[in-house]
């Protein structure tokens, strides 16, 4: 079984034609809101793809609380562990111009209360992979490595990016990171360096295994034994959103289920293809079905 431990948040989205300055009022058209955070995500993706998977979070005692708990609930999410209360449900205020620019602001709300003392043996004990991101603090992911049962598997998506401690770093198999996350782990400047050169120097952070994920390029893998080329799946994109956190939920899930890495990533990349074929984070996530039908 799966537990994601992670953020839940309402996407609160308005078009506009110019995205407004200091002191300026626009209108816009009508409000979408999606269920969105990078933990419910996650859980979404796992559980669309029949993966077994619960989510451990916090929400608000509000209409968003219930809508994403709704969402994750239809999704086939299990939802004991989404506690409830503390500060209003978590948003991403988005506007989006006609380029698809768009302008973003984050209230973590009740995301940034899921707390150490959230985090229950009962809960991470039925777990073969723990699969985290950092949208809620840091303190409560340290707290989550700390409470890992033996021969439970960690997973990091180190998303919003910032220094890692070394604990949590040492629990990490694999370490998750786009190109951007792997830059500000690193303290890089520019792009100076190639990926794979990039992968090598990440695992020298002190993870047990990294993935870099590239994108339309596909992604690397690398732990002790080199580094691998996850080869990349052709498709039309119409909307990246969200990719990564399919990928990473396809990928927690498949090594859970006892496949190599490189095997696992493979398959992650074929759900990140098949999500970026469709609009939107959890609306575009594909059914094992519908990545068995994609070609290659
Ligand atoms: P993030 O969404 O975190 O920035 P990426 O853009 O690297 O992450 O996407 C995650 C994964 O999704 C990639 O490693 C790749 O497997 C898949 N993916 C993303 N964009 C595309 C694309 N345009 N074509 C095919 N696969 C893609």
């Amino acid at each position: 079984d799966l537990l994601v431990v992670g953020s839940a948040n309402a996407d609160l989205v308005v078009g506009v034609e110019r995205r407004p300055g200091a002191g300026e009022t626009v209108l816009g058209g009508d409000l979408a809101v999606h269920p969105g955070g990078k933990g419910a995500n996650q859980a979404v993706a796992a559980a669309r793809l029949g993966a077994r998977t619960a989510l451990l979070a916090r929400v608000g005692d509000d209409g968003h609380g219930r809508l994403l708990r709704d969402s994750l609930r239809s999704a086939g999410v299990d939802t004991a562990a989404v506690l409830t209360g503390g500060a209003p449900t978590g948003v991403a205020l988005i506007t989006v111009d006609p380029s698809g620019d768009n302008s973003i602001v984050v209230s973590p709300g009740a995301n940034a209360r899921l707390t150490a003392g959230d985090v229950r043996a009962e809960v991470l004990g039925a777990a073969r992979v723990v699969s985290a991101q950092l949208e809620i603090p840091l303190e409560t992911v340290a707290a989550v490595v700390r409470a890992l049962p033996e021969g439970t598997r960690f997973v990091l998506n180190p998303s919003p990016p910032r220094p890692l401690p070394d604990d949590v770093l040492a629990a990490c198999d694999p370490l998750v990171v786009n190109e951007h996350e792997a830059r500000v782990l690193l303290g890089d400047e520019e792009t100076g360096d190639d990926p794979a050169g990039r992968a090598r120097r990440l695992l020298a952070l002190g993870p047990r295994s990294v993935v870099v994920t590239l994108g339309a390029k596909g992604a690397l893998v690398c732990d002790a034994s080199g580094v691998r080329a996850v080869p990349s799946v052709a498709v039309a994109a119409v909307d990246t959103t969200g990719a990564g956190d399919a990928f990473t939920a396809a990928l927690a899930w498949r090594l859970g289920a006892g496949e190599e890495l490189p095997v696992a990533a493979a398959y992650a990349a074929r759900v990140g293809a098949a999500a970026v074929t469709r609009r939107g984070a959890q609306e575009s996530y594909p059914t094992a079905a519908e990545v068995a039908a994609l070609d290659a």
